[in-house]
């Protein structure tokens, strides 16, 4: 079983609120959404409370800041990096406190910077660790999600967010499109996505199989990985394979559209998904 559901609010929300956003999916029949903090955390937890009312079924994750690096050489910037991480963790909190859904906090770890890639590897990690002890100690029970990203330039290949997330006891953000971006195209076949499913499978078990969170859209690559996102139908990722070796895998979770066209997209992949035999 999967959800499907949306990147931020959906096109059509009239107006353009997050309370809308939720009544908004479920008249169309999707029930997820990422809440995207892109440029900051934009929800005070006195809203966060207010919104939950509504947002019955929606199972709800966010994005936190795009301008984290947990690799920056200036402390300052980690600190900063570390603070949105937490406050996008306070507010999921509010959302999902009495809920079994997974808290999911999504986020792009940084940067390599030119520097080792163990060395990088080391840092992000003891970064995120901070992370996590700070949510043990003041009880907050999120799930940290470290997302593969597009970019050869950003740290987050699937292997090292594997690594990661069997040393910490985390689980990643699996955004196929990235892999292929990331790949120049090649990951791009059934076979292709297969075989990611059982690298996730050997070393996170079943539990990285049937709790995953995926990002899907049309991307455009170049040399160095990821140029932008694109519309499902103007992209040449093979989003119909990927679905289907979702499907036969028996993969569970949460499968978020990030495609320019959102909701339109969104129930594309789930018409698709769910015709399948
Ligand atoms: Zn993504």
């Amino acid at each position: 079983m999967l959800n499907f559901g949306t990147a931020g609010i959906p096109i059509n929300t009239k107006p353009r609120t997050t309370e809308n956003a939720f009544y908004f999916l479920r008249d169309i029949s999707l029930n997820a959404i990422e809440l995207e903090f892109v440029r900051g955390v934009n929800i005070k937890e006195k809203k966060a409370e207010d919104l939950k009312v509504h947002a019955n079924n929606i199972v709800i994750s966010a994005h936190a800041p795009y301008y984290i690096n947990l690799n920056a050489k200036e402390e300052e910037k980690i600190e900063r990096s570390i603070t949105h991480i937490i406050n996008t963790g306070k507010i999921i909190n509010v959302f999902n406190r009495y809920s079994d859904a997974n808290k999911n906090i999504v986020f792009h770890p940084g940067y390599y910077l030119k520097m080792n890639k163990e060395q990088v590897y080391k840092t992000i990690a003891s970064n995120i660790e901070r992370i996590i002890n700070y949510f043990k100690d003041n009880n907050i029970n999120v799930m940290l999600r470290p997302e593969t990203t597009g970019k050869i330039s950003q740290f987050g290949n699937l292997d090292e967010l594997l690594s990661l997330s069997e040393e910490l006891g985390i689980l990643p953000c699996v955004d196929f499109p990235h892999l292929y971006a990331r790949s120049l195209g090649k990951i791009n076949d059934y076979d292709s996505f297969y075989n990611l499913l059982e690298k996730i499978e050997s070393v996170l078990g079943k539990k990285g199989i049937y709790d995953m969170h995926i990002h899907i859209s049309g991307i455009e690559y170049g040399k160095g990985g990821e140029k932008n996102h694109l519309p499902l139908n103007e992209s040449d990722f093979n989003y119909k394979s990927l679905l289907k070796a979702l499907k036969d895998y028996g993969v569970r979770g949460t499968v978020i559209c990030e495609s320019p066209k959102l909701e339109y997209d969104a129930l594309i992949l789930k018409r698709e998904y769910n015709q399948m035999e």
